[in-house]
């Protein structure tokens, strides 16, 4: 079978696996993440960046989309033989023309990421968007993840708007409120055939459409929105809508694995009435196609790469093959 595509990890984050407890909620886990994360050196998350690199490798991924929020993964995602793209991310106000992201290095190409669309001011989403776009790359962005960021960007109050007042931060010119995150990325200008929306959890049909209608990527991380937040997208939702998502594990402090067998096997148990040949879709050729690598990677198809995993299995039929690569029987 083709080898998978893990859209969306943090391979920074690989070290903190275990140490964040997931059980208080979303904002506890973020603000003991950054702890942690600060607390635990640049030489510590290398190292578990390395072994997330082999537990990719080995659990059969050959393309990567990697949120690099240090800057630390590059050098070794580059040289690991995996492809793919490394997503400099960013987060705050401070938009430098000078920013790069056309350098390439192995098979893995740099791109740029918003974190979220309110840890970011729209300006600086929509430059590094448009640095991006004139480079032809993929952008990235956690999009209606966590009911903080819906709160505000439909509303244009709540417990994100005093966190940003309380730092004198002036979100006045942001144009809120906008009716949902999805239309707020759409007024920005920022929803192409370029744009992985990350998430989606707070999202439903109209969003679908208008993300359909900019022919945006959608990529999901179920096992991580289960663990952080308790609540999942609407898949199905998006799947009648004629969305055709990719998927990503998320990071280590989140998720038990980066294992995209593991992920596939959480969207069939999760979602037990869609198709495994959908599901297997969403691990390979979606993926391939949101990261741009769709002509070399994401099916065993002649004049594509033979990156391929091997798996016996024991089965007599072609749908008894499928439910067991995406059930790993
Ligand atoms: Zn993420």
């Amino acid at each position: 079978m083709p080898a998978l595509v893990n859209a969306h990890t943090h391979l920074e984050l690989c070290a903190l696996k275990g140490k964040i407890p997931l059980e208080k909620g979303y904002r506890f886990w973020i603000k003991k993440l950054i702890k942690e994360r600060e607390a635990a050196g640049t030489k510590v998350l290398s190292a578990g960046a390395k072994d997330g690199i082999k537990e990719l490798i080995k659990s059969g991924c050959k393309v990567v989309g990697e949120i690099s929020t240090l800057g630390i993964t590059w050098e070794m995602l580059s040289d690991s033989g995996l492809s793919g793209v490394w997503f400099r991310e960013f987060l705050g106000d401070n938009f430098d023309t000078k920013i790069k992201c056309n350098e390439k290095k192995g098979d893995i190409v740099m791109s740029l990421t918003a974190h979220a669309p309110h840890t970011l001011s729209p300006k600086l989403i929509v430059g590094l968007k448009n640095i991006t776009q004139k480079n032809n790359l993929p952008f990235s962005i956690h999009l209606a993840e966590s009911e903080d960021e819906l709160e505000f960007l439909s509303t244009g109050k709540g417990r994100w708007a005093d966190f940003l007042s309380e730092r004198s931060i002036d979100f006045s010119s942001w144009g809120l409120p906008a009716e949902t995150p999805v239309r707020y990325l759409e007024r920005l200008g920022i929803l192409d055939e370029n744009t992985i929306a990350v998430h989606l959890i707070h999202a439903g049909k109209e969003d679908f459409e208008i993300l359909l209608r900019h022919n945006a990527h959608i990529c999901l991380c179920l096992r991580s929105n289960r663990n952080l937040h308790q609540k999942l997208p609407d898949l199905a939702g998006m799947l009648q809508a004629g969305i055709k998502p990719c998927l990503g594990t998320d990071s280590l402090a989140g998720v038990e694995s980066l294992s995209m067998f593991d992920e596939m096997a959480y969207v069939s148990c999760a979602f037990p009435s869609l198709p495994p040949a959908e599901i297997l879709a969403m691990a390979t050729l979606n993926g391939a196609k949101a990261l741009g690598v769709e002509d070399r990677f994401g099916s065993l198809s002649p004049g594509k790469y033979g990156s391929f995993v091997y798996m016996p299995v024991n089965v007599s039929s072609n749908q008894s093959l499928l439910e067991a690569i995406v059930n790993k029987i």
